[in-house]
């Protein structure tokens, strides 16, 4: 199979010294139809869709649970739950379809799923109230019908040619041209986690803000569980994907032949092989996250183009601001009130009194311990500057969800980056999804996999 013994006797002293807890007994080699890298939002649907393709899969996922950037904090003192990570769905039948046939009951955020509040504008730099009104987003309708000229751009990133110089250059640019400014501030909160949206290429503010968010923003149609509990999805997934997911794993090496893919595991289990007709990739395709793939000139020089942006997460406990009271970023003195980034997107109230969740985005990753502090010392201004008698009292929780959006730079998107990389798949046997393939949205993630489904199931 091309692995040293080497390699192989050291991946298995590795597992070795891990305690066996699962899969005692179970077959060094596993063979199945695919093998699914990254069970986060793109792999637990591929891998269970999967099946119903009559295919069956392996997924190796990092974590001890399926569901990546779905992350959801339960509260020990009133065993009440706060999703910190995917708060919200479209309402697709696909997206309705999948959370029914797994048991998972979903309610509209507008019918009350959202927890209501109210919201006061602070710019997090002095900590002073802002008086700001949101626009009404009367330009949305003109947006959705504009951006329908770029294909299914938060699905697929198949660009129209003609559209590569707009869509890389900034997106100041195309909403001064179409005089989009009140849709900007919706791009901006439904972009968090992608960087200063105004700076960068129009691409990737449109793939964020596309037809299916703009769509179900117009329709106030978005889902989210009736549990307000999104990691049950992926609880449920656990179980329905029975013995076929390799939890707390990793891929050390993979080689993709004419014949085959095979793919040497290490984990909880104990080394394990994959031999497998397909590999579907779908974690960040960071060349520094596939040093374990044998890949090649093409894909290596691809990959290396991303850098990655960065959102983090958190719940912290507060005294002293009012109940129901969240408090919203904007700046004082910047173009649509934008707040710069790096720097606290919300701090909003959750179903738990005394418990709220701040979001924090950067254009690139950031050690934590200084988000950690940024977050608290935000916070602290509000209080300095005398707008609420606001008391940091620690975090419940913190997540880094770095690296989070992939980006290219505007030549590259100019010179037709994405056509070069979407004729990656199926190539080396090898199919890719997730965030950098679509857009960072579940349910064009799904979207985008119907499409590439019926292909990886093919023989
Ligand atoms: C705070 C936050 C809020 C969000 N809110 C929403 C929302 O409300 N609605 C929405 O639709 N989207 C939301 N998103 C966007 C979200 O990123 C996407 O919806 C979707 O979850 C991305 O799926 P993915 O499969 O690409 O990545 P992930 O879900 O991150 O899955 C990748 C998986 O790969 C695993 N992995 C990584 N490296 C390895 C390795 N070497 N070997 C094995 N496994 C590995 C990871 O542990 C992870 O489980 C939010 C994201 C964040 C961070």
């Amino acid at each position: 199979m091309g692995l040293t013994r080497k390699q192989l006797l050291s991946a298995m002293g590795a597992a070795a010294a891990a305690p066996l807890v699962a899969g005692a007994g179970e077959p060094r080699v596993i063979r199945r139809d695919v093998c699914v890298i990254g069970g986060g939002s793109a792999g637990t649907y591929a891998a269970v869709r999967l099946g119903d393709f009559g295919r069956s899969v392996v997924v190796v996922e990092a974590q001890d649970r399926l569901g990546g950037h779905t992350e959801t904090y339960h509260d020990p003192a009133t065993g009440g739950t706060i999703d910190i990570g995917v708060v919200v769905f479209e309402d697709e039948p696909f997206v309705r379809s999948y959370f029914d046939r797994l048991g998972v009951g979903l309610v509209r955020i507008a019918d009350g799923g959202g927890g209501g509040g109210t919201t006061t504008y602070v710019d997090f730099r002095t900590g002073r109230r802002v008086d700001y009104t949101q626009p009404a987003p009367v330009a949305l309708p003109a947006y959705l019908q504009d951006i329908s000229r770029f294909g299914p751009i938060d699905t697929i990133l198949d660009l129209p040619e003609a559209a590569l110089p707009e869509l890389a250059a900034p997106f100041r640019d195309y909403v001064a041209a179409h005089d989009f400014g009140s849709v900007v501030p919706f791009v901006f909160n439904y972009g968090q986690g992608i960087g200063n949206v105004l700076d960068l290429p129009a691409l990737y503010a449109i793939n964020t803000f596309g037809q299916g968010v703009a769509g179900n923003i117009l329709r106030g149609s978005f889902l989210t569980t009736a549990a307000r509990n999104n990691s049950l999805l992926y609880e449920r997934a656990t179980e329905h994907l029975a013995g076929n997911v390799l939890l707390g794993s990793r891929a050390v090496k993979v080689e993709r032949t004419r014949s085959g893919v095979r793919v040497l595991v290490t984990g909880p289990g104990g080394a394990r092989v994959i031999e497998a007709k397909k590999l579907l990739v779908t974690i960040p395709p960071l060349t520094r996250n596939l040093t374990a793939v044998d890949l090649d000139g093409t894909e290596r020089s691809l990959f290396g183009r991303f850098t990655p942006g960065a959102y983090y997460t958190s719940v912290v406990r507060l005294s002293g601001l009012p109940a129901g009271v969240g408090l919203d970023n904007v700046a004082a003195d910047t173009p649509y009130n934008l707040p710069p980034l790096p720097g606290l997107y919300m701090v909003g109230p959750t179903a738990v009194p005394g418990l709220y969740n701040v979001k924090y985005g950067s254009p690139a990753p950031l050690p934590d311990a200084v988000v950690r502090h940024e977050i608290r010392a935000g916070i602290e201004r509000v209080a300095a500057a005398g707008t609420y008698p606001v008391k940091f009292e620690g975090f419940a929780t913190y997540a880094s969800h770095a690296p989070f959006e992939l980006h290219v730079g505007p030549r590259d998107i100019a010179g037709g980056f994405y056509r070069r990389l979407n004729a990656l798949q199926g190539r080396n046997r090898t199919y890719w999804s997730g965030a950098a393939w679509h857009s960072h949205n579940s349910a064009r993630i799904w979207a985008g996999l119907e499409t590439l489904l019926p292909k990886i199931a093919a023989d």
